[in-house]
């Protein structure tokens, strides 16, 4: 009967990891500290090449001993060309298409009795597309927004942005002010909403018209650290003039997930036999694909630096969705493995990112600046160097840098062309600098408030056991309405 059912949501989480792996924690916490049972809806064929592949699978099987059940859509394809799309427009019209299939998948789990009905749907920014589903279905519906909520208030007055001014923000000299926000150069917003000659423009647009008909957002900050904002996003001050309600804002995070207890990799042994605080970590997520020039020029600023390294180095033929994996010694400069051979790693591709932070041997993060990589690095104590390459990177970094000041800035020519004179002077900064000693004590602050804020009673337990009650009123409307 009724009772002897758990509660029940979905999650779906769009493309990416960065969008799959916060997704994950979420459905783990759920389900271990709430008693959920969750189904998990994933489009594992947006995962391609051998290390992404494994990398999906791997955070799949992480969720093994957990009440997860998995729901995996069906490959799709669309007719147009997809090669000179923004990955961002492809995804967008990939989760168009598999919208039939969702509202089958939610469909049979309403009718089928072996589960509670869905008290939530939970899904990202990408897949605005189906609130049509989940409204036609009456499944209270909610956003996991997994970019800062800074983020999130530009987005809900980017229609408004987009309709006052016809030029594109590339071309802009003007800043961005929202409420609660620092103030954004227009040319730091997220590259898809740069150029508004490219469909993506519009399909950022689209998304953001979307949130509010969500009936909450959970985001993946915490009060502590975006309090300016998040206070700004509940008064309602964010966009005023638009007359739809605003959703119920659930800061949880940061959702990161924990160190494996037993991880195997050669560059955690490697790590092991450094000295405590002595390596400067360098990735740069699983999307950013760096050209030739800037590899060599990242290579010989290391090296300069005279610091030791883990770098993960990705071939420059792959792309967002697909990795290509290759020998990084092709890639690197002449010499540069020997002089280095004693101080530095370069793994190919993908590494244990949470295993490396959280190894005592680490000392620095030279990040691109994700958003998860943000929260692992903050929740693990390390400082960044901030280096921003696409996507929302370069408005985190000003968040990074002149608001939270966990990170300095690896300074960039005006095409994003980073130095190697600045690679060496960032890298000794962080290292051995004053400016590095100011970063690291306040990553230190930051790293216990984030702590204190996931413990019971903190904030975003709070937020989350808040979010938990709102969909038990849900799924009691819901029951008494319809008949069992
Ligand atoms: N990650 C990892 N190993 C890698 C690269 C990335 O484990 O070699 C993980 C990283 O820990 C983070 C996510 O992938 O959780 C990347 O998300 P982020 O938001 O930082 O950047 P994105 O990949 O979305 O640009």
């Amino acid at each position: 009967g009724m009772g002897s059912r758990k509660p029940h949501v979905a999650i779906f989480p769009s493309a990416g990891m960065g969008h799959l792996i916060p997704s994950a924690e979420f459905a783990k916490r759920l389900s271990a500290d709430h008693g959920f049972t969750v189904t998990f809806i994933t489009c594992k064929w947006m995962f391609s090449g051998f290390r992404l592949q494994q990398a999906y699978s791997e955070r799949i099987a992480s969720l093994r001993g957990f009440d997860v059940r998995f729901v995996q859509l069906p490959h799709v394809e669309i007719e147009e060309e997809a090669q000179h799309m923004k990955v961002e427009t492809l995804v967008s019209k990939l989760l168009e298409k598999s919208k039939g299939f969702v509202e089958s998948a939610l469909t049979s789990l309403q009718i089928d009795d072996s589960f509670s009905p869905l008290s939530a749907f939970i899904t990202d920014f990408f897949c605005s597309t189906m609130f049509d589903v989940t409204a036609k279905l009456h499944i209270p519906t909610y956003l996991f927004f997994t970019s800062p909520a800074s983020l999130l208030s530009v987005m809900l007055c980017l229609p408004k942005l987009a309709s006052e001014t016809q030029v594109s923000f590339k071309d802009a000299d003007f800043s961005i002010e929202v409420a609660g926000v620092p103030p954004i150069p227009a040319k730091d917003l997220p590259t898809p909403v740069q150029d508004r000659s490219d469909e993506v423009f519009y399909w950022f647009v689209h998304h953001s018209s979307r949130l509010r008909e969500a009936t909450g957002i959970l985001l993946n900050t915490f009060e502590e650290l975006e309090s300016e904002q998040i206070k700004a996003l509940r008064e309602g001050k964010v966009n005023p003039s638009d007359p739809r309600r605003m959703p119920h804002i659930y800061p949880v995070g940061p959702l990161i997930s924990s160190s494996p207890v037993e991880y195997e990799a050669d560059c955690l042994k490697w790590l092991d036999n450094q000295a405590p605080s002595s390596v400067l970590f360098v990735s740069f997520g699983s999307g950013v694909v760096m050209s030739r020039e800037q590899i060599t020029e990242l290579a010989l600023g290391l090296d300069a630096s005279g610091h030791r390294f883990l770098w993960v180095l990705r071939s420059p033929s792959s792309t967002f969705l697909s990795i290509n994996d290759s020998d990084v010694s092709e890639l690197l400069p002449q010499g540069f493995e020997d002089r280095c051979k004693d101080r530095g790693v370069v793994v190919p591709s993908w590494a244990p990112q949470i295993p490396i932070l959280s190894h005592p041997s680490t000392r620095g993060f030279l990040s691109h600046c994700g958003w998860n990589s943000s929260l692992e690095s903050i929740s693990h104590g390390v400082p960044m160097i901030a280096w921003p390459v696409f996507a929302e990177q370069k408005m985190n970094k000003i968040l990074l840098v002149n608001d939270f000041k966990v990170a300095l800035e690896a300074k960039m020519d005006s095409d994003g062309f980073v130095k190697r004179e600045e690679v060496e002077r960032a890298v000794r900064e962080l290292m051995e600098g004053e400016a590095g000693m100011a970063v690291r004590e306040r990553t230190r602050e930051l790293k216990e408030k984030a702590a204190s804020a996931l413990a019971e009673g903190g904030s975003s337990y709070k937020a989350m056991a808040d979010a938990v009650s709102d969909w038990g009123k849900h799924a009691a409307n819901s029951a008494a309405t319809v008949p069992d």
